[in-house]
C-alpha cells in the first residue's frame, strides 16, 4: 500500500512536519489534528502514521492499528466532554464514499445533532 501513496501525500507531510496542522492526540501509531474546514463545533481527523490509501487497502495486520484508531477517537470524545450528547465517526472511502486524501483517516464530528441519512 505504501508503494501506492502520491510522493506528496498530505497527511504524511503534515505527520512529518512539513505541514502545520495543530495537532490534539499522538502516540506510537496514530496522530491526530483538527478539520482545516470543520464540518462540525470538534471536527478531528485521527490518521495512522502507516499511511494506507483507503479502507479497501487493510489487512488482517491492521486489525490492532485499526482498533487504537477508533479507541484514540473515543477518548479524545471523552476527554472534550462529547461522550454523553453523542457524536459520529466516519471513514469515507473513494468516490462514493467522498475520500478526498488518499491516506487513511477517521473522521470525529461532534458538538451538534447530525442528521441521518447523510448527504
Ligand atoms: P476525506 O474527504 O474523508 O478524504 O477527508 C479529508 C479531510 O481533510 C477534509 O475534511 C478536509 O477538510 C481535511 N483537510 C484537507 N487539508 C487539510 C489540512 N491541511 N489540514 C487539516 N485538514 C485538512
Amino acid at each position: 500500500t505504501e508503494g501506492r501513496m502520491p510522493a506528496d501525500c498530505l497527511f504524511c507531510r503534515i505527520a512529518a512536519g512539513e505541514i502545520p496542522a495543530t495537532k490534539v492526540h499522538e502516540d506510537d501509531l496514530v496522530f491526530a489534528i483538527r478539520d482545516i474546514n470543520p464540518q462540525a463545533p470538534t471536527h478531528v481527523l485521527f490518521v495512522p502514521r502507516q499511511a494506507i490509501a483507503t479502507l479497501n487497502d487493510l489487512v488482517a495486520a491492521d486489525a490492532e492499528l485499526i482498533g487504537r484508531l477508533v479507541l484514540a477517537a473515543t477518548a479524545f470524545a471523552k476527554s472534550q466532554q462529547l461522550a454523553d450528547d453523542g457524536y459520529r465517526l466516519v471513514m469515507n472511502c473513494n468516490r462514493h464514499g467522498g475520500q478526498t486524501v488518499f491516506h487513511l483517516h477517521l473522521h470525529l464530528l461532534g458538538g451538534r445533532a447530525m442528521d441521518w441519512p447523510p448527504g
